[in-house]
């Protein structure tokens, strides 16, 4: 199935190449009246279009940036009309197809290849299988963990990264995955284990952090999803869950936590792309997170999802415009990240409350948990800014990572310094 799905995508490219057939294509278009934005979102929900930026048709706002991908068979026919309507559009990457096949090439089969592995995409079937090889090369570090399975009952493994046998260790949660065509965010989690293994005891700050810190990494959240973007569709976001009296397909993950769940932000229609599911933790993917970390609360101090495109370290909330309780300490946490980041990657990321800095996004796991009592709760959006979007191409993937190790560092090392850090001082009195 992949090999003809590369094979096929190939010889489109090919075909493109040749002038025979029009490649997919992604459009940053700028409304800039009510009327553009009205044809916009009858645009992406009319043609066979995919809405990258914003997610919901709902969020198109005057003078605010959209992102459109288009495929080959509808890509002159939408860039017509937005002519016709006088719509200004530029054509960000008019190469998709091509960047596609780029990201699927998998040369895994070179042995020559054994360092890159962490420099490419993988399919699912790879990702189990480093799982495995993961756990079985280091049995007194890594252990493989079963914290649920997802619709079409595939395993969601975590990888509980415990480099040595101090008791009473705090823990940091981070998944990747989440949204299926977000490929970058699971090979965030690959590079994440590995550099850990590592650089433990060779990295002064990782050594630091891995003594009193234990990980527990999901590398993909959302099996079901991210085979389909192997196989089917590239753009795919949800899950692959069948809906009552509808066609339509899927929930959106990070819209079906218990944080004001289906409220503005959130679509409780089946067919969009940010459908809240029909009740909070409906999906087996989320139950599966929520019950996991619900039950190592005590000791889970940090969590993280790992999400892109657009470069942003977000804190709570984005469910609403509240501030959270430690607002400040939180932000402090991810200004100096991201001023970490530009200093070394001379890269920019924005940061602050994903309500303010996005928009309402009610029902993501990040609220979620921080609601459930973990009080350093992040979600980073990885790179790029749109240039290439979700399909950030292979060359890309270890600055990326590179980026948000360096964000996961400062943050942590930043957590380890204050005092509810140590053990036990979570009971102390109001004095303390
Ligand atoms: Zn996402």
């Amino acid at each position: 199935m992949l090999a003809e799905c590369i094979e096929s995508s190939i010889s489109l490219a090919k075909a493109a190449r040749d002038g025979l057939y029009f490649s997919g294509q992604v459009l940053s278009i700028t409304p800039t009246t009510q009327e553009q934005v009205e044809i916009l979102k009858n645009v992406s929900t009319q043609y066979e279009t995919g809405l990258w930026q914003p997610v919901s048709p709902h969020n198109i706002k005057e003078l605010k940036q959209v992102h459109l991908y288009l495929p080959g068979n509808s890509s002159e026919t939408v860039k017509n009309l937005l002519q016709r309507h006088n719509i200004a559009h530029e054509v960000m990457l008019p190469n998709a197809d091509e960047i596609i096949e780029m990201q699927m090439r998998n040369d895994s089969g070179d042995p020559r290849s054994g360092s890159t592995f962490y420099y490419r995409y993988h399919t699912l079937e790879d990702i189990y299988d480093w799982i495995n090889r993961t756990a079985n090369d280091y049995p007194d570090k890594v252990k493989a963990i079963l914290v649920g399975s997802s619709y079409e009952k595939r395993p969601l493994y975590a990888l509980k990264l415990s480099l040595n046998n101090r008791p009473n260790k705090k823990a940091m949660w981070i998944d990747c995955g989440i949204h299926a065509r977000e490929w970058i965010s699971p090979a965030f989690c690959l590079f994440f284990v590995h550099y850990s293994l590592s650089f433990y005891n060779v990295n002064t700050e990782m050594t630091q952090i891995l003594d009193n810190m234990d990980f527990y990494v999901l590398p993909v959240m959302n099996p079901d999803g991210y085979k389909y973007t192997w196989t089917n569709r590239r753009m795919w976001r949800k899950n692959r869950s069948p809906q009552k009296g509808t066609s339509c397909i899927g929930v959106d993950l990070n819209r079906n936590f218990d944080a004001n769940w289906c409220t503005t932000g959130a679509s409780s229609n089946p067919c969009d792309e940010t459908y809240c599911g029909s009740f909070p933790e409906s999906e087996p993917e989320s139950q599966a997170v929520a019950n996991f970390l619900r039950s190592h609360k005590e000791s889970i101090q940090i969590y993280l999802s790992i999400h892109s495109y657009s470069q942003m370290l977000i804190i709570p909330y984005s469910c609403s415009m509240d501030e959270a309780e430690n607002h400040s300490e939180l932000y402090e946490m991810v200004k100096t990240a991201a001023d970490e980041i530009r200093r070394y990657y001379r890269n920019t990321y924005t940061y602050g409350a994903g309500a303010h800095i996005i928009y309402l996004a009610p029902g993501g796991s990040d609220d979620w948990a921080y609601n459930l009592g973990i009080k350093y709760s992040f979600t980073f959006e990885l790179q790029d800014r749109g240039r290439y979007g979700f399909l950030l191409p292979p060359s890309h993937i270890q600055g990326a990572c590179n980026e948000a190790l360096l964000a996961v560092k400062t943050i942590v090392l930043k957590v380890m310094e204050k005092p509810q850090a140590s053990m036990g001082s979570r009971q102390a009195g109001p004095a303390a």
